[in-house]
């Protein structure tokens, strides 16, 4: 048995569906701030080879509620995306960031350490290097966040690095660069109440009459003044955390690793991308910068690749497709 906390949100509920198409029997437990329970029971339903034995509404802020969710059942290992995840949100609003990231996760690692599970696999972010000295930013790359969400993946780094220490419990941390795309069988994407990010924002203009897209800043150092990112396909960024949890059943050391495909892409390339995917003209319009926005940010992923076994193959023109099929299944009117 698997636990998924945050299986309600974008990239736990990817993640949940492939445990359940290899067949893993898995709880997902998810407080249901930002996730969506319709989610779930589409999950529910699909005939796979595992089952979704249980969801839990649950709070890990709540030390009591998820030390009950572990001592029902006897999990191998746990996946841990339950998380706030906005940048902005997190500079305005540090206190609860602190205490739904950093409480949250120190309550699961004390509750794995008082019923001996012992494997976990983290959700980190390109976010804990802040701005780079140089790109591909490895993992030796200094680690100065700029906002307090990057600053809360960072403790916890930390803290999983004590616990692994002192309790044995054994973590893989992935630090995720710009994740995108959706599930080829749109059984579930992306869904955010509040959507800041890049691909959505392009895509969701397309369905909004009149609605134009902003571009934040055309002045960066870079080939084209747009930023530059790191665009990483779900499924690939799905496929490294089923590798990671295969590190560690065998034995695999605590240890950090980029997820990302070492390509860089520009605004303007994304937007030039998705109106060939679309076929549609996206029409922009110039805005300030964002606050906290690096110009470029692109990872090595050789320590992935090598020590997972893991290699990226989808790329930005097929991680877009599948977030259009995904919007325009579930989004567009
Ligand atoms: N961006 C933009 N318009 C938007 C959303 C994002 O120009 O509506 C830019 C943003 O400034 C950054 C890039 O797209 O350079 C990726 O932003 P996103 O929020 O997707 O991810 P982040 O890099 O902040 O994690």
């Amino acid at each position: 048995m698997i636990l998924v906390t945050g299986g309600a949100g974008y990239i736990g509920s990817n993640l949940a569906l492939r445990l359940l198409e290899l067949g893993h029997n898995i709880v997902i437990f998810d407080n249901l701030s930002t996730g969506h329970i319709e989610i779930i029971n589409k999950l529910k339903n699909l005939d796979l080879k595992g089952k979704i034995v249980d969801f839990i509404k649950g709070d890990l802020k709540n030390l009591q509620e998820i030390e009950s969710a572990l001592s029902k059942y006897k999990f191998e290992a746990i996946f841990h995306f339950a998380a706030f995840s906005i940048v902005s949100e997190s500079a305005k609003n540090p206190s609860i960031y602190w205490e739904n990231n950093f409480l949250g996760t120190k309550n699961l690692l004390d509750a794995m350490k008082k019923f001996n599970i012992n494997k976990i696999v983290f959700s980190s972010t390109a976010a804990t290097y802040g701005e780079p000295n140089y790109v591909p930013i490895d993992e030796n790359h200094p680690q100065r966040p700029i906002n307090a969400y990057g600053n809360t993946k960072l403790a916890l780094e930390f803290l999983m690095d004590d616990y692994s220490k002192a309790y044995g419990i054994r973590s893989a941390r992935l630090r995720y660069f710009n994740v995108i795309g959706a599930d080829k069988f749109q059984r579930t994407g992306e869904w955010h109440e509040t959507e800041t990010h890049l691909v959505p924002n392009i895509l969701k203009s397309l369905n909004t009459k009149g609605k134009t897209f902003n571009i934040f800043g055309n002045t960066y150092n870079t080939k084209d003044g747009t930023c530059v990112r790191d665009y990483i396909v779900m499924d690939d960024l799905i496929n490294a955390h089923i590798k990671a949890l295969e590190y560690l059943n065998n034995g695999g050391k605590t240890d950090f690793f980029n997820l990302g495909t070492k390509e860089g892409n520009s605004v303007l390339e994304v937007i030039q991308t998705a109106e060939e995917v679309t076929g549609q003209k996206i029409s922009y319009e110039i805005k300030e910068k964002r606050e906290g926005d690096p110009a470029i940010l692109i990872a090595d992923n050789k320590k992935a690749k090598e020590i997972l076994n893991w290699q990226p193959e989808k790329t930005l023109k097929e991680g877009i497709e599948s977030a259009y099929n995904w919007e325009k299944a579930n989004f567009y009117k």
